[in-house]
């Protein structure tokens, strides 16, 4: 005889197969002999589903795979359960009765039902209440009616068949949540089938599982708010299941009701490669198409041929001078400065010839002048000091280290030929008063002897900001000639850059923002002005990979970000000054430049239209079947005010489409795909879903989450931010293989790429210039940054992947994986530095992996900043353990300080926890906010970025950030415990609850 108290436990009629404590089966197969169908049998089943987190549809026929039995055996005398070996006999008197009884069994009956110890081994209906006979001969009464009768305040208003099972579960509500809450009611009729009546026994056991509460009974009553499934055998031929308000009616002849039925509660929705709604997904596809709003070419003689044509001019008059020096400045590769001056020095075969280069100017000059020189004396060097000058003027965006960040990385390049530590090389910043030239380099011997000394002064121009009254001073292109000690002639000109830079400054932005769609001005700055601009340019600059990590000379490089950038700045400012609101997303700008030693410059500029498109949401009203086939022979739905039919269409099953080869995943572990939704450009943004194996055919994400903690990554938010997309592929399989435990401890979902129209930008911009950091493909196709359009269900689907796994999965932790420069990052149209937006440096990385969180007030949110704690820690931990991390973190982090920290320690912060950088931003609680842990702080325990030097890396530079990431992400999910977790289960009027306590417990680390 078996203690009937433990019938809802695991053990008893539901089993954790998998062992993480958490329900994953049922453990019982019902005995169906045809003779009974109870109504309250309904009941019974959806608190078996209730019960477990995953199930199978196979426990209503005989089943070797479940150990227990349910058997009706039909007895005059008694109505009463009995649970003998593995045997549940239900006995019956008639059907009535035995409802009444399995609706008490299913409503009411829990492990602490009773007071007291003793087993229970019979609970029998008699008249008009329950006695409950214990094993030591005991008795209790208890009322039939089961608790929790008629008190729910839950309504519903369905719009659509397919809101009652989609890719969020059953029935969720529009605002996420961890809990799932239900009131439904099932009205029978007693003329169904056996094969009906099975499927609707299998629907309440999965809206069952579906549910964290559900009120009970769900049969042998009406209420009016409830959401009714009503099922009723009459003689037409076709079946149907039409929506009707707050009641889904199933009607028709015996087969294709069974069809119906079968369909409506086995079938999975589409994107989860089921056929559910599979017609509505052509609708999930916006439609946008091109059209050009403007397009440009430009041409230019050029840096080059501008030199020649002065020098050309000047050539008679200088011809028969002696003791000429020709100093230029160009901005061209070495190669081509070569070129140059071999052809002056054709023209002028007496003059001394320097072609020196206009961009990093003091770079080329300590590596191409000064170091040969050292390099004779190099075993003779104490130090070396490079004397800078302070940049100084007040209308310019450089900062006053302007002159330091050109030379980067020189100490360490110089450091490698003269074979000394790059800590004897320095920098002192110089007042103008203390220094009569840029740069002064001072070099002594070890005894503080001067053995070397030289400067030299860098022509610059003057280059209006997009913001009025703000300018950079870029290094310029110019000729200067001595004779003797003596300037007899000087000639500043532009260089390339500057040439193309203040076309597009000048003709391209102004036309933009003329023939830009403005009309949206106060409808909120969520959609794009034009769709995007793409800047075709080919140019001959440097281009030079330096033998220091992934550092790189490039002014294309610089070149493509100003154009990115200060084209953002404009429509921010201009809307500042017009709308009184920036445009933080004018619309998509893509620069795609090309390196072609040797050419003349030239562009073509193409601006698109910005079309309206919109997603209209599909109603889907009513689904006919057959007796032939399981799937609806006709499907009738509304797209906004259109009415829509479907035949053929729906016959065809839908299967996920292939996921695409490029998208990073797993070869070992076992997951759940889901396309979340379709990006603006029609791609399948996929997620992953994963978590301990349950062998069933259904799960639920809400009730897998409500007994275990779930932890969200998202990857590849901002495309050009490589690492994490890999990363997070490689971290599944180690899961599964080295760190199984963790899937006992949390649920794990997984935006594997976040954002495929930015990936496919970043393709298309790195098939040019593989290495560059290529920021204009971090947002949309369209230059939206989409997190900002969270929560709104538009058309940029990509936006509205969190917001469905914050629904579905109402996830613990949240961690977005990002990524930020691998090396300089620098705009010489923007003051030499990153744009002025930024309140913290970029330019150069601070670390291989740091961190950010958002902090929740510690006093009103204790318990998050215990999480936090041990988060930080724990990332901190797994960051350690690896060398070749702790080394790289330790290497940048020197450079930050010697490079800005130093000398501007605001600008260049940092913000340690035990040796790990760690930004913790001070956070609001906010409902209208897209941060999960601002919007949701009531079950939002930590919220975390992760941010790796990758942009853009390969080789061992991309396999160390992606070891960056998949550490970090370990340290944030590996220190979480289910068993320190509270999981509630209540029995009152609102129904059966099963609840898990938030934030998250943290055990005390003992470390
Ligand atoms: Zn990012």
């Amino acid at each position: 005889m078996k203690d009937l108290r433990d019938m809802w436990e695991i053990g008893g009629l539901i089993e954790d197969q998998n062992k993480d404590k958490v329900a994953d089966r049922v453990n019982i197969w019902c005995d169906l002999n045809g003779e009974i169908y109870p109504e309250g049998f309904i009941d019974f089943c959806a608190r078996l589903g209730f019960e477990t987190a995953s199930l199978s549809f196979d426990f209503l026929q005989k089943n070797n795979r479940y150990s227990n039995q349910l058997s009706f055996v039909k007895d005059d005398e008694d109505t009463s359960v009995e649970w003998k070996r593995n045997h549940l006999l239900v006995h019956y008197q008639n059907e009535e009765e035995v409802s009444t009884l399995l609706r008490f069994l299913a409503g009411s009956w829990h492990r602490n039902f009773i007071t007291g110890d003793t087993p229970v081994q019979k609970i029998k209906l008699n008249e008009n209440k329950i006695i409950i006979e214990l094993q030591d001969g005991g008795i209790q009464v208890a009322p039939v009616e089961p608790l929790n009768t008629a008190v729910s305040e839950k309504t519903y208003e369905v719009g659509s068949l397919t809101e009652i099972w989609n890719e969020l579960g059953f029935m969720h509500d529009e605002k996420a949540s961890p809990t799932n809450n239900h009131n439904v009611i099932f009205l029978t009729e007693d003329s169904l089938e056996h094969h009906s009546w099975i499927e609707i026994y299998y629907g309440a056991a999965r809206i069952g599982m579906e549910s964290t509460t559900l009120r009970f009974p769900i049969t042998g009553i009406n209420l009016s708010n409830a959401l009714k499934f009503y099922f009723k055998s009459d003689e037409s031929k076709n079946a149907n299941i039409q929506l009707d308000g707050n009641v889904i009616q199933f009607t028709g002849e015996s087969k294709s009701l069974t069809n119906a039925i079968s369909y409506f509660f086995r079938e999975r929705y589409w994107s989860f490669g089921g056929h559910f709604g599979c017609w509505e997904r052509q609708f999930k596809k916006s439609d946008n198409q091109d059209e050009s709003l403007f397009q440009v070419t430009w041409e230019d003689e050029g840096e080059r041929q501008e030199l020649y044509n002065k020098i050309a001019e000047w050539n008679s008059s200088m011809k028969d001078k002696k003791d000429l020096d020709l100093n230029i400045f160009i901005s061209e590769s070495s190669v081509i400065r070569k070129d140059i001056k071999k052809d002056i020095v054709n023209t002028f075969p007496q003059a001394r010839v320097s072609v020196r280069s206009a961009f990093k100017p003091g770079y080329f000059w300590l590596t191409e002048e000064v170091l040969p020189n050292l390099l004779e004396i190099r075993k003779q060097i104490g130090s070396v000091i490079i004397n800078c000058l302070k940049e100084e003027r007040g209308d310019g965006l450089e900062l006053p280290i302007r002159w330091i960040q050109e030379l980067y990385p020189v100490d360490e390049v110089m450091a490698q030929e003269l074979q000394i530590d790059s800590s004897f090389i320095d920098f002192k910043l110089c007042e103008t008063l203390d220094l009569d030239a840029t740069y002064e380099v001072i070099v002594k011997d070890l005894h503080g002897h001067p053995l070397y000394k030289d400067h030299i002064v860098i022509p610059v121009s003057k280059v209006p900001y997009v913001e009025e009254g703000k300018y950079s001073y870029p290094v310029t292109a110019c000729l200067s000639v001595y004779e003797g000690e003596k300037q007899i002639f000087q000639h500043f000109f532009l260089t390339d850059r500057e040439r193309f830079y203040t076309f597009y400054k000048e003709h391209i932005l102004s036309k933009l923002w003329e023939k830009a769609d403005r009309s949206s001005e106060n409808s909120g700055f969520l959609r794009p002005l034009f769709d995007r601009i793409e800047i075709n340019v080919e140019m001959s600059e440097e281009e030079l990979k330096l033998p220091v990590k992934e550092e790189r000379i490039s002014s294309l490089e610089a070149l493509h970000e100003d154009i990115y950038f200060n084209t953002l700045d404009y429509f921010l400012i201009k809307g500042e000054q017009t709308v009184g609101k920036g445009y933080t997303a004018p619309g998509g700008i893509y620069p795609i430049i090309r390196v072609k030693e040797g050419v003349k410059p030239k562009a073509e500029i193409t601006a698109y239209k910005w079309l309206d498109t919109t997603r209209e949401p599909v109603l889907t009203e009513q689904l006919l079947f057959t007796n032939e086939q399981r799937t609806p022979a006709e499907v009738k739905y509304r797209v906004g005010k259109e009415q829509g039919l479907v035949k053929e269409e729906v016959s065809g099953h839908v299967h996920l489409e292939e996921i695409p080869e490029d998208l990073p995943r797993p070869m070992k572990a076992k997951f759940h795909t889901w396309i979340a939704d379709y990006s603006y450009r029609h791609k399948p943004i996929y997620v992953y879903e994963i978590f301990a194996n349950t062998k069933e055919s259904y799960y639920s994400a809400i009730k897998l989450t409500a007994n275990k903690p779930t932890v969200l990554i998202e990857t590849g938010h901002h495309a050009n931010e490589v690492s994490s997309m890999p990363a997070v592929a490689e971290l599944m399989d180690e899961i599964t293989e080295q760190y199984s435990s963790i899937l006992k401890n949390v649920n794990l979902v997984i935006i594997p790429r976040a954002n495929p129209d930015g990936t496919e930008l970043h393709n298309r911009m790195i098939a040019d210039n593989p290495e560059w950091k290529h920021h204009a493909a971090r947002y949309n196709a369209v230059g939206l940054e989409y997190s900002d359009v969270r929560y709104k269900d538009t058309i940029f689907g990509e936006g509205n992947v969190v917001p469905k796994i914050m629904n579905r999965w109402a996830p613990d932790v949240v961690i977005d994986n990002h990524g930020v420069p691998s090396h300089e990052w620098t705009q010489p149209f923007a003051g030499y530095h990153i744009p002025p937006r930024f309140h913290m440096s970029y330019w150069i990385p601070n670390s291989m992996i740091y961190g950010i969180a958002r902090m929740l007030n510690e006093k009103r949110y204790p318990g998050h900043a215990v999480v936090l704690d041990r988060i930080t820690h724990g990332i901190q931990q797994k960051v350690k353990q690896s060398s070749n991390i702790q080394d790289m973190n330790h290497y940048w982090r020197e450079r930050y300080k010697k490079y800005g920290n130093q000398f501007m320690p605001k600008l260049f912060p940092i913000e340690l926890m035990e040796e790990l950088i760690f930004y913790k931003w001070t956070t609001e609680t906010d409902a209208s906010s897209t941060s999960a842990i601002s919007k949701f702080p009531e079950w939002v325990s930590a919220d975390l970025i992760s941010e790796a030097a990758d942009e853009t890396v390969y080789g061992n530079a991309l396999e160390i950030c992606k070891e960056g990431q998949k550490r970090f992400n370990l340290g944030a999910i590996e220190w979480i415990n289910n068993d320190l977790q509270e999981v509630h289960r209540n029995y009152d009027a609102e129904g059966i609850r099963v609840e898990r306590s938030r934030p998250l417990k943290a055990a005390v680390d003992s470390n």
